[in-house]
């Protein structure tokens, strides 16, 4: 099954020739979910080919133009292109009275049912959960109120060895209760051990999501030992005071916090403009995380 994130866009709030505002996919199975949805999301998508009309489910971390500008255009694209389909946005509760007021004025109504899931509503630790996976908010601190998200996939089915139904003859009917931890007796009265006839069910993967936030020991819990991990680094750390005061990460801290957190492989992003190449934000972080790379617009990363 899939698990995967596709860059759309991994600069941060100026506009530059080379990079786009936030903006990613996560395909798991068929079903892609957008995470932020900066200016330019729906030429990207177009670009590398990613499928509006399967997206059912949109997360936006914060109300920052960087990270939602792009939605009004694509929620436009929708209707024109027909959809009927419901679409779920969940974001801070500002939002809706945003979009709201740009159909208002457009005399737009859309064709799709529209749902607003606010995050001042989140209560307790799930924010979404279907059969594939379950979305965690992560609390960042930044100058606006502002979430990250934590993806997991949930507990896959178990599934029997190759061939084991034939060698044994099991009928159908016994199939679902070897699957739950029962053994089996064939027809000369042998019992064979759930343990034999079943394979262990594959490790359950996850993906964090950190946009715009201060370095903080918290989100170390919260993410760890996660797959994979994006993380901003709008600065490096020679910056460190500029990135205090716009409430935002270095390099440095954010290969220190993968390295405290014990994750599999992190992924840096939301670049200032002021840097033309990301290597030197790469080469930073990696001082204390090795597995760190630059999250390249069109580039798709297993999550593994
Ligand atoms: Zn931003
Ligand atoms: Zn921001």
């Amino acid at each position: 099954m899939h698990f995967e994130i596709t860059i759309l866009g991994n600069g941060s709030a100026t506009p530059t020739f080379q990079r786009h505002p936030s903006a990613q996919v996560l395909r798991v199975d068929d079903r892609v979910y957008l995470i932020d949805c900066g200016e330019g999301t729906q030429m990207q998508m177009g670009r590398y080919k990613v499928k509006s009309h399967r997206i059912m489910h949109i997360f936006i971390s914060h109300l920052h133009g960087d990270h939602y500008l792009g939605l009004m255009g694509l929620l436009s694209s929708m209707h024109l292109q027909g959809r009927t389909t419901e679409l779920h946005i969940y974001a801070h509760r500002e939002l809706q009275s945003i979009i709201e007021y740009q159909m208002e004025v457009s005399h737009t109504r859309l064709r799709y049912p529209l749902v607003f899931h606010w995050h001042e509503n989140i209560k307790g630790h799930s924010l979404f959960e279907d059969d594939h996976i379950t979305v965690e908010p992560i609390p960042l601190e930044h100058r606006i109120p502002c979430v990250g998200f934590l993806f997991r996939e949930k507990p896959r089915p178990v599934k029997l060895k190759p061939g084991v139904v034939e060698k044994y003859r099991i009928p159908y009917e016994a199939i679902e209760s070897i699957k739950s931890g029962s053994d089996f007796t064939d027809s000369q009265g042998n019992v064979i051990a759930s343990i034999d006839l079943t394979m262990p069910p594959s490790r359950q993967r996850s993906y964090a999501y950190c946009s715009d936030t201060l370095y903080n020991k918290a989100i170390e819990q919260k993410v760890r030992k996660v797959d994979v991990l994006y993380h901003e680094t709008t600065f490096m750390h020679d910056l460190l005071e500029r990135a205090n005061e716009t409430f935002h990460t270095t390099s440095l801290q954010a290969g220190m916090l993968a390295n405290n957190a014990e994750i599999g492989k992190l992924l840096i992003g939301h670049f200032s403009a002021r840097y033309s190449s990301a290597t030197p934000l790469l080469e930073e972080a990696r001082m204390h995380f090795p597995n760190a790379e630059v999250a390249e617009e069109g580039m798709t990363y297993a999550v593994e």
